[in-house]
């Protein structure tokens, strides 16, 4: 028999844990993000149960969804899918972080459609780290760019940079692409753009590389919820 969500992620945080301290990060220095996309909001409650209060998302849709099922819970929510021009507003008013941000047209939207009861959202530029043609994510190189045409913007808070690796990668290459996140987000800190702390990287399969690299946050879906239809 498999083992249960709770169980699931009990594991995946004492990993977290080990981690953290073979490659000498502080304690709870890696913050655990469940990737619940595609999985039902029964499945959430079962994570909820132990304590895991941060989802992360895809789809727009389906994401409104769970978060209309789940609001009597406190609950912080995550979008990490591509980003439409017109799903901005739903995204603004609806989650606290955004991950996959890769374009100033969009950050211009989120600030100007996050309402302002409402803390600042927090964003994360999504890199394309292999700057692969057709894949989301601006290149290492156009990075300092854009978080320049954002960081005034009054309603969003540029928190850090986001990737996603090739798939196939082997442990030590993954490592390499981690490090150049790592320091293409010193860079902007060493300008000033003191808020841009977090690295979101590493899932499933190479969170080990990515927080012996200096991940803040782990996105992981398949080794708690299961594996995607
Ligand atoms: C689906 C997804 C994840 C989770 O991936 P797993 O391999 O299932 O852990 C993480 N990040 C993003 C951006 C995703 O789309």
């Amino acid at each position: 028999m498999s083992a249960s969500i709770p169980e699931k992620i009990r594991e995946v945080r004492r990993q977290i844990s080990r981690f953290e301290k073979i490659y000498q990060r502080s304690a709870d220095s890696v913050k655990l993000l469940a990737v619940s996309k595609t999985h039902p909001y029964q499945s959430i409650i079962q994570a909820i149960d132990c304590g895991q209060m941060a989802f992360g998302e895809s789809y727009v849709q389906e994401a409104l969804d769970k978060i209309s099922a789940l609001k009597e819970h406190d609950l912080e929510w995550h979008f990490i899918g591509p980003i439409q021009s017109n799903k901005t507003k739903a995204l603004a008013e609806n989650f606290d972080w955004v991950h996959s941000v890769d374009r100033s047209k969009i950050a211009r939207r989120l600030s100007e459609q996050r309402p302002i009861n409402l803390a600042p959202l927090k964003i994360l530029l999504q890199v394309n780290l292999d700057a692969e043609a057709n894949k989301a994510g601006v290149t290492l190189s156009d990075i300092e760019k854009l978080a320049n045409e954002i960081k005034g913007l009054a309603n969003i808070e540029l928190a850090g940079l986001m990737t996603i690796p090739a798939p196939g990668k082997d442990p030590d290459s993954q490592r390499v692409g981690f490090r150049l996140l790592a320091q293409a987000r010193d860079r902007l800190l060493a300008q000033g753009i003191s808020t841009c702390q977090h690295l979101s990287m590493g899932m499933s399969n190479d969170f080990e590389a990515a927080i012996a690299e200096g991940s803040t946050i782990v996105r992981i879906g398949t080794d708690i919820f299961g594996a995607r239809n």
